[in-house]
């Protein structure tokens, strides 16, 4: 076996870890089948796992090898009771996988960057109907606005969702290349911008700064998220809020320096004062809201400070009423607040940063994904993440 021998070995290895075959030839489909896994939301509660052809790849088109999708808490809403009016539908929008094959009009992603087969990628909103629309324009087109692959109408396509072994990324959408973020960091890219997209919105109150002490309510993924996020802008003097110590314990490794649980506290009065007693007898400059309890909404206030900020990111959907007093709440302290709901384009961009000086600094962020199933595993997985087990769930194709 000579040099030669041994490069051709290597590259037709290398082409095949591609995704390219054995040819070598961009686009080629040696190694792609003909029909691609979807998992199907078909009625409430229940997913089927269709086979459907995979569509011939278009010039403006991408065909992506699914390797991992997060589960939202948007996904468990649509499966347990279709609010969205989409069954059927293949669900899974916080995806991420190879490029197989992609048409000769793709060169770039969304963000200017190259693109070629074998590259890893996510995708964000779709703009077919609006393509002015960049990452540049920040605030101008909230995602909430615009479509996404995974809470699309079914078409002839089917490929639509994240929650397969294939999608079919059409021309007009946004992806990005992320190849230099590992598999977790990836899953975790949706769910860290809409956090992204709740400091951008906290910043704009002047209030957040290097020293300022900030506390953030509730530890689910959102608000550990959140303390992540400040960890990383240097801030230092985080205290956690929330009712579980395991939760609690996890708040600290990602950031916080102090945490308070609520049920160790009878009341109101004791849990501003505790929360005051962990900022060393302060009150909070600023507060992020991260439950979707309308309770916890109206206790947040008695923990900020006159002149302090509050950023309300809780509340992704309806979740009630909350009575707070106009007066003594708001008013009389002079709090500035913000709401904030999903994210641009942009914050997306900008996630993908975030999530690299996390792992620089040593922040556990993988440790989010507390479960993995197997795509044929969906229904379990939806269901785990009904009962409110665990923090992330993803599933994760072999
Ligand atoms: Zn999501």
């Amino acid at each position: 076996m000579d040099m030669n021998n041994i490069e051709s070995i290597v590259q037709q290895v290398l082409a095949e870890m591609r995704g390219m075959g054995a040819s070598g030839t961009s686009g080629g489909s040696a190694s792609i089948p003909a029909t691609a896994k979807v998992a199907m939301l078909t009625q409430k509660e229940h997913f089927d796992v269709k086979e459907f052809p995979i569509p011939p790849v278009g010039d403006d088109d991408i065909l992506v090898k699914v390797e991992g999708c997060g589960v939202c808490g948007t996904d468990a809403h649509e499966f347990k009771r279709d609010p969205f009016n989409l069954i059927p539908v293949a669900l899974g929008h916080e995806g991420t996988g190879e490029i197989v094959k992609m048409g000769k009009n793709v060169t770039k992603d969304s963000a200017g960057k190259p693109l070629k087969v074998g590259d890893k990628v996510v995708t964000c909103m779709i703009f077919k109907d609006n393509p002015d629309i960049t990452m540049f324009d920040l605030n101008k087109q909230n995602v909430g606005g615009a479509d996404v692959y995974g809470l699309l109408p079914d078409d002839d396509y089917h490929l639509n969702g994240w929650f397969s072994d294939y999608i079919f990324i059409r021309g007009g959408s946004t992806v990005f290349n992320v190849s230099d973020l590992d598999l977790d960091s990836r899953i975790l890219i949706e769910p860290c911008a809409v956090l992204i997209h709740a400091v951008e919105r906290a910043k704009t109150t002047n209030i957040l700064r290097f020293n300022s002490r900030v506390v953030v309510q509730g530890c689910g993924p959102i608000g550990l998220i959140c303390i992540a996020i400040l960890k990383t802008m240097g801030i230092q003097n985080i205290v956690a809020v929330d009712g579980e110590e395991k939760r609690l314990s996890f708040a600290k490794e990602l950031g916080a320096s102090q945490t308070v649980n609520f049920k160790d506290h009878k009341g109101i009065e004791a849990l501003a004062g505790a929360v005051e007693a962990a900022f060393g007898g302060h009150l909070a400059d600023f507060a992020f809201q991260c439950t979707g309890s309308p309770v916890a909404h109206a206790n947040i206030y008695k923990f900020i400070r006159n002149g302090g900020g509050l950023c309300e990111l809780g509340f992704f959907i309806n979740g009630g009423d909350a009575t707070i007093n106009p007066h003594f709440d708001i008013c009389s302290k002079e709090i500035t607040t913000v709401g904030s709901w999903v994210y641009t384009l942009r914050d997306y961009a900008t996630t993908f940063d975030f999530l690299k000086s996390a792992k620089d600094i040593g922040l556990p962020m993988s440790k989010l994904i507390t479960h993995k199933f197997p795509l044929s595993q969906i229904n379990e997985a939806l269901q785990t993440n009904l009962r409110m087990e665990g923090l992330k769930i993803a599933i994760v194709n072999e």
